[in-house]
């Protein structure tokens, strides 16, 4: 789908007349582009900034980025050129001030940054509400005692943490062109070395992430693996995509092949003709199959086994609008739309979670659902679609204990405006409201969604489980 008015002021005239009038100005976003070999991550110097605290893993970090050829610098001193991305280790905060140095040096080199440039904050998990309360009441909790610092205990220490999550969705808010700001958040004992934090770096660096915006990605573990190969991190693995004949799922197959997959494709026979010339693309595999069949988790799993001895990874992608006022709702579209959007992923899990069912030959069972920022938010005429998108966020959650116990993972992805087919059957003025009303001021390309699924499924993402990533450009309804 095209949007004409980001084509109109994205250059020259058109963009000079939007700055005069005080219009909307969004920008092309710097995307990776999947012809191009040796582009670099960052489109100019990556400068590690930390607090006072934090400056041993502000070097671990930095030696890191070292090691995938970036420029690296400690200090604001530019020279020539623009930054190409600030990265902020914030993991020793003790008291919300002590965010100001690091906040005022960023401060001064916003305006040096490039077009589709990263901000990307490193920082630690404050406690989810209620835990800590409760655990503190036990006898004997660390929390309670001198270790206040290391947990996130402290009333300061917890305030710090909050904080960044308060100043990074400000940030991303006010950044320019295209560039984001994002962070990692680590729960305690995991470190700045483990897979999911140099593997959510790279990703947020990178122009995979281009869509992603005002996001915080919870670490929850050391688990995962570094890939051998980061521009093939998924060689050998198995992906089932459901609804992959058009849109996100025909953006993920090509993704996941991309980035070196076997993909199985599964949509309605209807889309047969669409499918077929996906997986033709992407040599992959094509199954005519309506998900709401009760067999259907069964046949998925019948055919990658006999295609290619075993599936990894599942993407629940398929899904359907019935959109209208619940005052004028009809049971019909209540009941398709939950058949398809949430019976039927549910259904597919009851085999997929089995132990032993995901996984084979190195690679990690991941299951990925598409969720929505309407799942979040709630969104006029879509209580239907609502109360399923939100359902994917409640299974994704109590599928990530057991999934972590066969080694894998569980998350969701929550796109917000996509232009897809789907999408271009909403109303002109909502859809052009809906583009605008991102920080990034456009909408999102499949293969944004695309690339958040892909991330999810790769072996450096195993210490991400039972997380919601929005890929949204920040969209101001449900932050
Ligand atoms: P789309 O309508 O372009 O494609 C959906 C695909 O799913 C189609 O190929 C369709 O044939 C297939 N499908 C539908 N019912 C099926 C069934 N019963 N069995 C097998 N296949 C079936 O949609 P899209 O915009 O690419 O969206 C993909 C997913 O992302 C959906 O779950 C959607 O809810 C979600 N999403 C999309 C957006 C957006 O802005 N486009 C926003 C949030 C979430």
């Amino acid at each position: 789908m095209s949007d004409t008015y980001l084509d109109l002021v994205s250059g020259g005239a058109g963009a000079r007349v939007a700055k005069k009038l005080g219009l909307p100005r969004p920008v092309r976003l710097r995307r990776t582009d999947p012809a191009a070999v040796d582009v670099p991550l960052t489109p100019g110097p990556v400068l590690v900034l930390s607090d006072a605290r934090s400056t041993a893993d502000a070097d671990a970090v930095a030696e890191g980025l070292l090691g995938w050829d970036l420029d690296v610098r400690r200090d604001t001193r530019l020279g020539q050129g623009r930054w190409g991305a600030v990265v902020l280790v914030l993991t020793g905060l003790a008291h919300p001030a002590d965010l100001a140095t690091p906040a005022l040096e960023l401060s001064g080199v916003l305006r040096q940054l490039a077009a589709g440039a990263r901000a990307v904050t490193v920082s630690r998990a404050a406690p989810a509400p209620g835990v800590e309360r409760h655990a503190a009441a036990g006898e004997g909790h660390a929390a309670a005692g001198e270790g206040h610092a290391a947990t996130g205990g402290d009333p300061a220490v917890a305030a710090a943490r909050l904080g960044v999550d308060g100043f990074l969705r400000s940030l991303a808010k006010e950044m320019r062109a295209g560039a984001t700001a994002n962070g990692l958040v680590l729960a305690d004992g995991v470190t700045v070395g483990a897979p999911a934090v140099r593997g959510g770096l790279r990703f947020l660096l990178s122009g995979r992430s281009a869509f992603v915006d005002g996001q915080l990605i919870a670490v929850g573990s050391d688990g995962g693996s570094e890939p051998s190969d980061w521009a093939r991190p998924l060689a050998g693995t198995v992906a089932a995509v459901t609804g992959a004949a058009r849109g996100i799922g025909a953006a993920t197959a090509r993704v996941l092949a991309r980035d070196g997959a076997h993909v199985l494709g599964v949509d309605v026979p209807a889309a047969g003709e669409g499918l077929a010339a996906v997986m033709n693309e992407v040599r992959g595999t094509a199954l005519q199959l309506d998900i709401t069949a009760p067999d259907a988790a069964d046949r998925i799993l019948a055919v990658a086994r006999e295609r290619y001895g075993h599936l990894d990874v599942v993407v629940h992608n398929a899904g359907i609008l019935r959109d209208k006022l619940l005052a004028n709702m009809t049971p019909e579209r209540f009941a398709d739309l939950m058949a398809v959007n949430i019976t039927a992923p549910l259904r597919m899990n009851e085999t997929f979670a089995r132990p032993g069912v995901l996984g084979g030959a190195g690679a990690a069972p991941r299951i990925i659902s598409l969720a929505s920022t309407s799942g979040i938010a709630g969104n006029r005429g879509q209580t239907n679609y609502a109360t399923a998108k939100a359902g994917i966020i409640g299974m994704t959650r109590a599928l990530a204990e057991p999934l972590a116990r066969a080694g894998g993972t569980a998350n969701a992805v929550a796109p917000g405006f996509i232009e897809t087919d789907m999408t271009a059957t909403i109303p002109t003025v909502p859809r052009e409201l809906s583009r605008r009303s991102s920080s990034l001021q456009q909408g999102g390309q499949p293969v944004d969604v695309a690339e958040a699924i892909a991330f999810l499924a790769s072996p450096q993402a195993g210490g991400i489980n039972g997380q919601v990533l929005r890929v949204c450009g920040q969209l101001m309804v449900g932050q």
